[in-house]
């Protein structure tokens, strides 16, 4: 006897995926690299952004291409610019035809008790962890409605959830990020278009390098304490979160599967907020 098998549902399969595209703020390192490389891997085309290196980034630029036989473009778009924010969408129309995914993801951090955090510090933060998302998402619903299909995701953060001292801006910003998300979800729902918050504990990318001896000096503790006893200590997995981690995330939610999971925050922090 022939046992006849049926092709498994492909929109649930990242198969589904093939072919879209999408823009990746922040994406010359860390989270916004390791989602691109994911999305890269399950054949979507997609747009780099993010500062540094030109001949480092070209480089990570080709090797997508080449990896995921996939096609990849670079904007140097300033996530403080709202016109430049509008003329990168407009580059990936042009480059791809169409933007199918948007993952806000550019951000910074610094790490100061309020009395002395700078105040240019602070209009920084929320430019770019917060209002960029704004005016990317702007840019980008009237094609997803058009086409009645989108994927939003707004890397946020367990600081979305959650505040430490002497981040007050990041967690203003990525706490306003959810709200900015859950409005957004309600307003494309009936259009095929998902917005999530992805909330990530600590990855170990430079952004998370760079607050380490900032938190040092904060809390007048080591180095080494402030990995063991502040951030390690948050997660009861004691294990930082990887790229790769929040890439997968990301890519479940883009397929059929997540088609339903709209204006939510979803934890990837080991346990942070669940305590
Ligand atoms: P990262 O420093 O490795 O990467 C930040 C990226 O943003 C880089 O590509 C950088 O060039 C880009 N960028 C910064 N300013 C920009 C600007 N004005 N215009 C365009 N691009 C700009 O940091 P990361 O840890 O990968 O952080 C990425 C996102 O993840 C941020 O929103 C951050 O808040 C969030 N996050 C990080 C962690 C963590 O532990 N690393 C945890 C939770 C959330």
């Amino acid at each position: 006897m022939t046992i006849m098998t049926t092709p498994g549902d492909v929109s649930l399969s990242t198969k589904s995926l093939a072919g879209k595209s999408a823009i990746i703020t922040g994406s010359t390192s860390g989270i916004g690299l390791g989602i691109a490389k994911s999305l890269a891997q399950a054949g979507v085309n997609v747009m780099l952004n993010g500062f540094g290196d030109a001949a480092e980034i070209e480089k990570t630029r080709c090797d997508l291409e080449r990896d995921y036989g996939i096609k990849a473009a670079y904007s140097g778009a300033d996530m403080t610019k709202p016109d430049d924010i509008v003329a990168m969408i407009a580059a990936a129309d042009a480059k791809f035809g169409k933007v199918d995914v948007l993952i806000n993801n550019a951000g910074i951090q610094h790490v100061e008790a309020i009395e002395t955090f700078p105040v240019a510090k602070w209009d920084a933060i929320i430019a770019i962890n917060l209002s960029a998302a704004f005016h990317a998402i702007r840019a980008v619903v009237p094609q997803m409605k058009q086409r009645n299909w989108g994927r939003i995701i707004n890397v946020a953060s367990a600081h979305a959830l959650v505040a430490s001292p002497y981040k007050s801006a990041y967690v203003a910003a990525k706490h306003g990020i959810l709200g900015l998300t859950k409005t957004v979800a309600l307003e494309t729902a009936e259009h095929g278009i998902t917005v999530n918050a992805i909330c990530p504990g600590y990855v170990l990318t430079p952004l998370v390098q760079k607050q380490i001896p900032e938190t040092a000096k904060a809390r007048n503790l080591t180095e080494e304490q402030v990995v063991r006893d502040v951030l390690l200590h948050a997660q009861p997995t004691r294990k930082f979160v990887t790229t790769e981690e929040i890439g997968a995330l990301a890519v479940f939610l883009c397929t059929g599967g997540g088609a339903s999971i709209t204006g939510a925050a979803l934890p990837i922090e080991g346990g942070w907020t669940a305590q």
